[in-house]
């Protein structure tokens, strides 16, 4: 048999996920030999506090605090530590060195990837992030390789387990956000500060990194618009249930033509097409595969003109999971290397532009509590026909107040897609009628 080479693999961050990927270097080093056609020898790992305990028992000659020495000597470097910087800096560095790298950093990627892209370019060597969407699922090599050939027009993703655990807790408890929250934070799926999550900026980073890919430009997380999930209460989400819906925190990435219909139409020759790329709560069919995705997990639904819908699903964080994800970026650059190249990497030929909020095209739950008298109904759809939003669904349901014995009315419409412009118009203009007590709710829905 013929001797293999020797791939020096330099590892940055011994954390959750890099003390996973160093253990799998060091206990599978045959496999992984025999699957990328050279042996992967961990060179040394980066840390900040050489004393800090590991999860996983390693030679303790492997460990250094000087990151930059490390990377300039490795074939291939693995940045596992977060953050902009010193991450940033150290991938440019191991780049222009000539190494191939790969990065579980979905910070850095949404915030500067154009960066990264160019120099990865110009040094002719591998950049790989899998790990930095949904954890251990393939989502963006089946987007960048599998669907090359086709044309992707929507992508629906369920891309924080965090917030997931959250509403799926509210949707079979009942509970209040709070009380989900501190749940959440009591079983370790959601952190001490959970800003990051609740408030959609961890899924609006995978967000603009997943519409990227499949829209072949690069987005970045300036482009995302961004809503969390922390205003939703108990009272949406039973209000939802009533209704047959389900709320979860999409990252949504679809393309749309200027009047807002779906297309498929890679760039429109009057230039006028552009990606809506968003996170915000939304209602889902109880029916839609999305719904199905419980607690943690992740799951990505992607529709493509010739593939049809397709769905992704598995743990989207954790040390193991997200390893093996970084394990399958590892074995690709380094067979890149033995093949010598790194081989066509994602395009950017699209070059559409983000579309404002305001542009979105969706279908919408509006909640109305209004005045039990004849005639609201009928001046209600009036003024939504006259803002152009046609109503699919209009259901409603009478209360009487034990001790004034008043009646009033709780209102629930879903309608048919329609522009965040025409929409919100039309619930100003709902707020002015003088039979509405109050809105209750505005929630977006996708999947009717
Ligand atoms: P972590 O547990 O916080 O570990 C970070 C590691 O990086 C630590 O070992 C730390 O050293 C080291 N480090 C931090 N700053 C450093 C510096 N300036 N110089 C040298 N070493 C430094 O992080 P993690 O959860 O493993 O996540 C790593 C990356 O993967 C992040 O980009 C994260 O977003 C991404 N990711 C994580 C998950 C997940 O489930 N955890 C899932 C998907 C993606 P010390 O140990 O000495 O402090």
């Amino acid at each position: 048999m013929t001797e293999l080479r020797t791939l020096k693999v330099a590892l940055l961050g011994c954390g959750n996920v890099g003390a996973q990927v160093a253990r799998i270097l060091l206990d599978d080093a045959d496999m992984l030999a025999s699957r990328a056609g050279a042996r992967l020898e961990l060179a040394g790992i980066a840390v900040r506090n050489l004393d800090a305990p590991r999860e996983v028992e390693l030679p303790r000659g492997l460990f250094t605090t000087d990151a930059e020495t490390l990377v300039k000597d490795a074939d291939l470097v693995i940045e596992l530590m977060g953050g902009i910087e010193p991450a940033r800096t150290l991938i440019l560095t191991a780049m222009r060195n000539g190494a191939c790298v790969v990065t579980g950093n979905k910070a850095l990627v949404a915030k500067d990837g154009p960066t990264l892209h160019e120099e990865a370019d110009k040094a002719g060597v591998q950049l790989s992030y899998e790990a930095a969407v949904a954890g251990a699922i393939p989502i963006l090599r089946p987007i960048r390789d599998s669907l090359s050939g086709d044309r992707i027009t929507r992508v629906l993703g369920i891309v924080n387990g965090t917030t997931n655990f959250i509403l799926d807790q509210m949707d079979s408890t009942g509970a209040q956000f709070a009380d989900a929250l501190a749940e959440a934070q009591r079983l370790g799926y959601a952190e001490a500060d959970p800003t990051a999550d609740v408030e959609g900026y961890d899924a609006a980073s995978k967000a603009a990194i997943l519409a990227s890919l499949s829209f072949h430009t690069r987005f970045s997380l300036d482009d995302v618009y961004c809503e969390g999930i922390s205003s939703v209460t108990a009272a949406d989400i039973a209000a939802a249930k009533d209704a047959g819906f389900v709320i979860k925190l999409l990252a949504i990435a679809e393309k749309l033509t200027a009047e807002g219909t779906k297309t498929g139409t890679e760039t429109g020759a009057d230039g006028n097409i552009g990606v809506s790329v968003r996170v915000h709560p939304t209602l889902l069919p109880r029916e839609h595969p999305l719904a199905a995705v419980r607690g943690a997990f992740n799951a990505v639904f992607i529709e493509a003109e010739n593939a049809g819908e397709l769905m992704f699903y598995g743990q989207g964080a954790g040390g193991k999971p997200t390893a093996s994800a970084v394990m399958g970026d590892l074995i690709s650059a380094a067979r890149s290397i033995v093949l010598g190249g790194p081989g066509r990497a994602e395009t950017t030929t699209g070059q559409v532009s983000a579309l404002p909020i305001a542009a979105a095209v969706t279908s919408y739950y509006i909640g109305l509590d209004v005045a039990d008298q004849p005639g609201v109904l009928a001046k209600i759809a009036r003024l939504f026909a006259d803002h152009g939003v046609s109503i699919e669904i209009m259901r409603q349901t009478i209360h009487r107040d034990a001790d004034s014995n008043i009646e009033s009315a709780e209102l629930r419409i879903v309608t048919h897609r329609a522009s965040e412009a025409a929409l919100a118009a039309t619930v100003e203009a709902v707020k002015g009628l003088d039979v509405i007590n109050s809105v209750t709710s505005v929630l977006r829905v996708e999947g009717v």
